[in-house]
């Protein structure tokens, strides 16, 4: 059995716990060190420290205080690693703890965090979904179950003191294009609440001033939300410290692709049981900027799919110029007013596409003026047909049952 080398307890503050950190900094002490060839188990807490509860009320989504998110569990120190080399990552096994068999779906008011269909979803909602064994299913959205393709929405290593500083500088000049946005173009440090882990508190004040957030992906890896980064998949991590520092949150029971709500996929605390390697001077041998990985040789099997196209035309009719964001926005909201034809609230049509093992693509990006992107919705996750026949659309679902929403205060 492998040893667990970090432990969490649901019941207490994330903040009370050394061995998690809720930002990137090239000097937050490792918790743990692990032998290349070694595998450890690593309990993780919710990626918002457990801020959202299990039940029928969006008031702690709309209230949710994002400056302290993603809770992440480590740095661990990988013996040999050194900046330049690859660290090899098996992701063996991945599950929620046996007495929190449940995860959250949300999305945040726009005046909190927002999300991709803000303009269209501009209040909090939140839909919980429970853990039937491999399944899930939830008593707010009827008439879906399907299998978790479960991952870790976020994994990487400790980013270097230049790459630090890179990613300050660039965000920071993106945010003051347009200072006063809302949601903002970018999230800067902030100290208030930043937790450095096992830093000792005079230089943890200094740190957390310039410590980078953890919300956007960068050359690291970190929130990549990829749902095919799942249990069974292998990942080549870029090390940018002695050490490496490897750590991991924000586990997803199942995501669709974009993560298009926010809050996110289907969140929950778990643990995840991996295996670490290293290739010496792996980054220059293979020309590795960002990661690259292999997926798993387990995922669910659905084959059949129903596929909506979106272009790049807004929903004003305004012209964008291969803009893939506008044109997968289209795609989901073609697909949200279709599944509102079967009795579905257009928020649950959201959450299933935010949780559901839906893909996205990119579709076509020369045919000017638009871009093409498609969202392929599995048909087999719905107890019943969704595809279009003579007859119209076969079912009408219970229409007293909706996702909870919480109006700002
Ligand atoms: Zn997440």
């Amino acid at each position: 059995m492998a040893e667990t080398i970090i432990k969490v307890d649901l019941s207490k503050s994330a903040y009370d716990n050394d061995m998690i950190h809720n930002r990137w900094h090239p000097d937050i002490p490792m918790v743990a060190t692990v032998k290349p060839g070694d595998d450890f188990i690593i309990e993780c807490v919710d990626w918002t420290g457990g801020q959202i509860k299990n039940d029928d009320c969006a008031d702690d989504v709309r209230d949710v205080d994002l400056t302290q998110v993603h809770f992440l569990s480590g740095p661990v120190g990988i013996e040999g690693a050194e900046p330049g080399d690859l660290l090899v990552v098996d992701i063996l096994d991945i599950g929620a703890f046996p007495d929190s068999q449940w995860g959250f779906n949300g999305f945040f008011s726009k005046q909190n965090g927002g999300g991709f269909l803000t303009e269209h979803f501009p209040e909090a909602q939140k839909s919980i979904w429970d853990f039937n064994g491999m399944f899930t299913s939830s008593r707010h959205v009827p008439g879906v179950e399907f299998a978790g393709l479960i991952h870790p929405g976020l994994i990487g290593c400790l980013p270097s003191k230049e790459m630090l500083e890179e990613w300050n500088t660039r965000e920071k000049a993106l945010y003051d294009t347009e200072p006063d946005r809302i949601p903002a173009l970018a999230t800067l440090p902030y100290a208030d609440t930043a937790h450095m882990g096992r830093m000792p508190a005079d230089e943890a004040k200094v740190a957390a001033a310039e410590a980078a957030r953890t919300v956007p992906p960068r050359e690291h890896g970190g929130n990549c939300d990829i749902k095919d980064l799942s249990r069974g998949s292998k990942v080549y991590f870029p090390v940018y410290v002695k050490g490496g520092g490897l750590s991991v949150g924000d586990l997803h029971f199942s995501q669709g692709d974009g993560e298009i709500t926010f809050c996110g996929a289907i969140e929950m605390a778990g643990w995840i049981h991996m295996r670490v390697n290293l290739i010496k001077g792996g980054m220059e041998k293979y020309a590795i900027k960002n990661p690259i990985f292999k997926p798993s040789p387990i995922t669910p099997k659905y084959d059949d799919y129903l596929i909506f196209e979106g272009i790049s035309v807004d929903e004003g009719g305004k012209q964008h110029y291969l803009d893939v964001h506008v044109a997968y926005r289209q795609a989901c909201l073609n697909a949200i007013e279709y599944l509102t034809k079967f009795g579905y609230s257009k928020a649950q049509a959201y959450a299933i596409l935010g949780c559901a093992p839906v893909q996205g693509h990119i579709s076509g990006v020369v045919d000017i003026p638009n871009a093409c992107a498609t969202l392929w919705l599995p048909t087999k996750i719905f107890d019943f047909d969704i595809n279009p026949g003579a007859d119209g659309p076969n079912k009408e679902l219970d229409g007293s049952i909706d996702i909870p929403l919480s109006k700002d205060k």
